[in-house]
């Protein structure tokens, strides 16, 4: 059977990978939008979040795709009407955001599901596999693109509570978070932030167990989305955001990107079995990064 959702925040992420992924799903029904300025063709929209959920006691399941700083709200009145819940990565602003609704879903009896999509990428679970039984030597993560080209005109990524690079970087912290045999700590953090600007531009992290990390949203030229785990018995690379795993250079597992079409299946495995999906350990290393990082003032930055 087909279950009804609704998708709020009809923007960027919405457009080019939920509605295709909800429309392409036997399992999911595109019920209602809610959105200050956009509609879908054919679905039901609302301008305001209270208004869809009183006037569609009938749509279950709410999927957030908002950016995070306006999403918390917008989850509680969701779950406080008895909603199931599906959040855009990172889940929340903070970890004590997501922490209240998680404590609030699980009063409520309902699922919440925190996304991470890079980790549906192709190659997450074959580096997973490979590395179960291994001891990790070093590892090192290059995250660089292009600002204007993923995220143009959008100033809230470098408001407080957008993360700044860490909002791509954050989908590099949730692969390492899932294949490392070991979790790592963060010991030390330089971020590079624009004069004009109050969240980084580019961050340098160390981890404990020889892991570090390149972000940079200043990339001109090829993109690099590259993640190495060096081991004795040889080095995982994940390339394309995690989507090809190679060994030493020998293809192992990849193909084509449908990371949401996966989120939604778990969405869909969660309501079955009635149980939440929330692991923090990405953005634990994202408030660690901003409680012990350096500051840097570089070049102011505009779009
Ligand atoms: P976006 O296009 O800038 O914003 C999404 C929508 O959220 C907007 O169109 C707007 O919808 C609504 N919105 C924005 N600010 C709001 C506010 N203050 N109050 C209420 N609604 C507001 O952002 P996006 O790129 O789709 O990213 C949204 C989330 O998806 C982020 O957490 C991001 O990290 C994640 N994500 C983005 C990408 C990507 O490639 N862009 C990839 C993966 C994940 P309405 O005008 O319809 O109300």
């Amino acid at each position: 059977m087909s279950e009804k959702i609704a998708l709020v925040g009809i923007g960027k992420i919405a457009v080019d990978q939920h509605i295709p992924a909800i429309t392409a799903s036997n399992e999911w029904t595109l019920a209602a939008t809610v959105s200050r300025s956009a509609t879908v063709e054919g679905v039901e929209g609302f301008a305001d979040i209270n208004a869809m959920l009183a006037a569609r006691p009938d749509i279950n399941v709410v999927s957030l795709c908002l950016p995070p700083q306006p999403r918390f709200a917008y989850a509680e009145a969701c779950l406080q009407a008895g909603r199931h819940v599906m959040l855009e990565k990172p889940p929340g602003q903070t970890i004590a955001e997501v922490q209240a609704l998680e404590a609030l879903a699980t009063s409520k009896g309902v699922t919440l599901y925190a996304t991470w999509h890079s980790r549906a990428a192709k190659g997450v679970a074959a580096a997973k596999a490979w590395l179960s039984d291994k001891a990790v030597q070093r590892a090192h993560i290059t995250w660089r693109e292009d600002v204007r080209k993923w995220h143009p005109d959008q100033d809230w990524v470098f408001e407080p509570g957008g993360m700044g690079v860490f909002d791509p970087g954050i989908n590099a912290l949730s692969i390492l978070t899932e294949i490392l045999p070991q979790p790592v700590h963060l010991v030390g953090a330089e971020l590079s932030f624009p004069a004009n600007r109050d969240t980084p531009i580019a961050a340098d992290l160390r981890f404990s167990g020889g892991v570090t990390a390149e972000f940079d949203w200043r990339q001109q030229g090829p993109q690099s989305w590259n993640i190495d785990v060096a081991t004795v018995a040889g080095t995982v690379q994940l390339r394309d955001g995690g989507n090809r795993m190679m060994i030493d250079g020998n293809p192992v597992a990849g193909g084509d990107l449908d990371e949401y079409p996966t989120l939604y299946a778990q969405m869909a495995r969660c309501l079955r079995a009635g149980v939440s999906d929330v692991d923090l350990s990405p953005m634990v290393h994202v408030a660690d990064a901003f409680s012990l990082g350096k500051r840097q003032e570089v070049e102011p930055f505009h779009f």
